[in-house]
């Protein structure tokens, strides 16, 4: 059987124990988040959530290539059927192709972090 050590009191405890059986500190500090987003996109949100889940330009070339379709894809529809409406009204074209650039993380945050269909 092993042990950890508290760093606190230096008490042995059994391996499985989260907190230490002398003094109650926390024995696992590094027990991992449960991860639910990797590579990229943890690298992303993560930075989302370092200015307190606040919007914040990002740059993701997936989204401005596919614009509305890489919306809809990701499961944000409402945006992504928004995007794909407004440039038929013409002017507004340029617009939604840098918009889906720049802000596609952060919506994409929004809907998987904050779960916010909308803005
Ligand atoms: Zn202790």
């Amino acid at each position: 059987m092993q042990f950890i050590t508290c760093s606190e009191c230096s008490q042995s405890n059994p391996e499985n124990s989260l907190y230490c059986s002398n003094c109650g500190a926390p024995l696992n500090t590094t027990v991992p988040k449960p991860e639910k987003y990797t590579g990229y996109y943890a690298r992303v949100f993560n930075e989302f959530d370092n200015v307190g889940g606040e919007f914040k330009p990002t740059w993701n070339w997936w989204s401005l290539l596919f614009g509305p379709f890489w919306y809809l894809y990701k499961g944000i529809w409402l945006k992504g059927v928004i995007l794909l409406v407004l440039p038929f009204t013409g002017f507004l074209a340029p617009f939604c192709w840098i918009y889906s650039g720049v802000c596609g993380n952060y919506d994409l945050y929004l809907l998987q972090v904050k779960n916010k269909q909308f803005w």
